[in-house]
């Protein structure tokens, strides 16, 4: 049963667009995605309850999604990462931008209010496995990315999720296990910096 419940959970998080500043808009002024993303997370309230909270440790001392403005660098409008992530990131962007692959990362750094917000909307939908607990993402290190590609939020079969696979530890990025298919939280956008 573990199994087929997984499946259709990867199943119906494959359309899912991500993104959660759609959370209090009223439901006839939703997006598109958040739409569909709303109708795909209803087929599935019954999923795994495992958390997703990462293992952390702190750098230099900061807080856990309160890192002072010196310590980020902009990377994109939606996208402030962790200072010593950031060439990383670039690099990988670059890299996959020269290949055709048109890599967006639609949100990195995550305040702890944010994190909060992205907790309790995931909650609400009987889904905290898909938020880590407000204190423990790599987010709110600016360690993580959410990425999106030409063809929207990644899924397992997005064009950006195959070329991260294939080359983002060049990078120093890595697709956490529980974030994989089989994982306890499937989340083809979520890849997480391991190089600090
Ligand atoms: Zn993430």
């Amino acid at each position: 049963m573990v199994g087929s419940r997984r499946s259709a959970v990867k199943t119906a998080l494959q359309p899912m667009r991500r993104g959660v500043e759609t959370r209090s808009v009223p439901p006839m002024t939703l997006t598109r995605g958040a739409r569909r993303r709303r109708a795909a997370l209803a087929a599935v309230a019954v999923a795994v309850a495992v958390s997703a909270s990462a293992c952390l440790t702190a750098p230099g001392g900061l807080v856990n999604g309160f890192l002072p403005a010196s310590d980020l660098e902009t990377i994109t409008p939606t996208c402030q990462m962790w200072i010593p992530a950031a060439p990383s990131l670039i690099n990988l962007l670059a890299a996959a931008h020269s290949q055709g692959v048109e890599l967006d990362p639609e949100q990195c750094y995550r305040t702890y209010a944010q994190q909060v917000a992205e907790r309790n909307f995931w909650c609400s939908l009987g889904l905290c496995q898909f938020a880590a607990v407000p204190g423990t993402s790599l987010h709110g290190w600016g360690k993580a990315v959410d990425f999106a590609d030409q063809n929207g939020t990644l899924t397992f079969t997005s064009p950006g999720y195959a070329w991260l696979k294939a080359n983002a530890a060049n990078y120093c990025f890595v697709h956490p296990a529980w974030a994989e298919p089989t994982g306890s939280a499937p989340e083809p956008w979520h890849w997480e910096w391991v190089c600090g």
